[in-house]
């Protein structure tokens, strides 16, 4: 079976048909791991994702539970994946907080607190304006509450141990070999490359924010937008004790929302946001970040940045991720910008409903996965977005 994307869903789905003694070939077009999956935040959660800006409208009771279900499992999957392979990721079960940005942002917060408890099981600590220092030195927020169950990882770390994985249990994996056709021949396809064809029973498409290109049905349904982060230099250890106290993953619930985490090792502060509406080059937007991070913590002024990165995420007209089936091609795309669990899980589900031997189907398969006449691929309207949120965020700043 061909695989078509190396990130976390390709190399998952390739180490589960390898498992089941199914042969594998990832092919990507980059180096392995150079889209998503290496440049992520690391934060690994369960469920706050679907109930804090999912999908939940239009969507029945059962539904949902079937999207938490998933999501839950992806959270297992991942954490159990790591303990009983052993796999050097550096996880950690560090805390999730997820900072209020005015008074009503934490008020939907509790709210949301409430059903995480509810519905997913985990525990979440209420963390009022006057306890914010226990988990963040800064007057910037209002509050938030604190999912101690939920995790990080070092992305780029764990794409290694999984890439190790699947050619342990005898996947084959190649880089720089995009793939341009996908055309149906006899029994199966032939897969168009750059470096020549290949004959394959079955393909998987798992190109999320970044093969857009390949295939018409995928260029109407997904919009790939373009996520940043700053490394600071090394900080003195009190000083990074002083800026994050327990060494929590945070974000906010801006729209355009902030994330910020100690890096792995714990020398740096990496801090993540959309800086403009349009794409800037990295050099310009480690600049625009540097200055969000001042005011977040305005003593960081003087804290010089060492690296700036960006990838992209695919976003979905449903917000959800879908898992599926469209002439004879498997896929699993759509992350909405929280993937690490997720399009791990989806990836090995989609190998096991490719190979009709899923345990039960997955709630992100559904019959209908939009997309909208006016587009074709070309997400002109992101700058747009990114400014109506911006606009709404600063009113809710201002009024509460
Ligand atoms: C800055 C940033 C921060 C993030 N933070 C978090 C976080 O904290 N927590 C979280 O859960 N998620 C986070 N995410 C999202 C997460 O990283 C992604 O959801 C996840 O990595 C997606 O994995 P994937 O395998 O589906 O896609 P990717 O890792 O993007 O892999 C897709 C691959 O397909 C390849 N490809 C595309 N077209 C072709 C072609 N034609 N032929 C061959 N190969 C092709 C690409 O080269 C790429 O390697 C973040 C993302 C970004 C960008």
């Amino acid at each position: 079976m061909v695989i078509v994307g190396g990130g976390y869903c390709g190399l998952s789905a390739a180490a589960e048909l390898a498992r089941r003694g199914v042969q594998a070939v990832v092919l990507d077009a980059g180096p392995l791991g150079i889209g998503a999956s290496t440049r992520s935040t690391g934060g690994i959660t369960g469920g706050q994702k679907i109930l804090l800006a999912g999908p939940t409208k239009n969507v029945t009771a059962e539904q949902l539970a079937g999207m938490l279900r998933d999501t839950i499992a992806s959270f297992a999957y991942v954490t159990d994946l790591i303990e009983t392979e052993r796999l050097d990721a550096d996880f950690e079960r560090c805390g999730r907080f997820l900072a209020a940005y005015s008074p009503g942002h934490y008020e939907r917060l509790l709210r949301l607190g409430a059903l995480l408890r509810k519905h997913t099981g985990v525990s979440v600590q209420d963390v009022s304006r006057e306890r914010l220092g226990e988990v963040i030195r800064t007057d910037f927020y209002r509050g938030g509450i604190l999912v101690e169950d939920y995790g990080s990882l070092h992305p780029a770390k764990y794409h290694r141990a999984l890439r190790g994985l699947a050619r342990k249990r005898g996947a084959a994996l190649f880089s720089h070999t995009a793939v341009s056709a996908i055309t149906p021949s006899g029994t199966g396809f032939t897969v168009g490359t750059a470096r020549g064809e290949i004959a394959a029973r079955k393909v998987i498409i798992a190109t999320n924010g970044y093969g857009t290109g390949t295939l018409p049905f995928f260029r109407r349904r997904l919009i790939p937008v373009a996520s940043y982060h700053i490394a600071t230099e090394p900080l003195p250890r009190e000083r990074m004790a002083a800026l994050l106290p327990g060494g929590r993953m945070v974000s906010d619930s801006q729209r355009n929302l902030i994330a910020m985490r100690p890096s792995p090792d714990g020398t740096r502060i990496i801090f993540g946001a959309r800086p403009a509406a349009v794409d800037p080059p990295e050099r310009h937007a480690a600049v625009l970040i540097h200055r969000i991070m001042c005011q977040v913590w305005p003593d960081m002024r003087g804290t010089r940045v060492s690296h700036c990165w960006r990838g992209r995420v695919a976003m979905t007209f449903d917000r959800k991720p879908h898992l599926g089936e469209v002439d004879g091609l498997f896929y699993a795309v759509g992350c909405n910008a929280s993937g690490v669990a997720m399009m791990s899980y989806l990836g090995r589900e989609v190998a096991r409903r490719a190979l009709g031997v899923q345990e039960r189907p997955s709630a992100f398969e559904t019959s209908h996965f939009p997309d909208r006449f006016w587009y074709d691929g070309r997400p002109w309207f992101v700058p747009w977005i990114t400014e109506w949120y911006n606009l709404r965020d600063a009113i809710d700043r201002r009024f509460g």
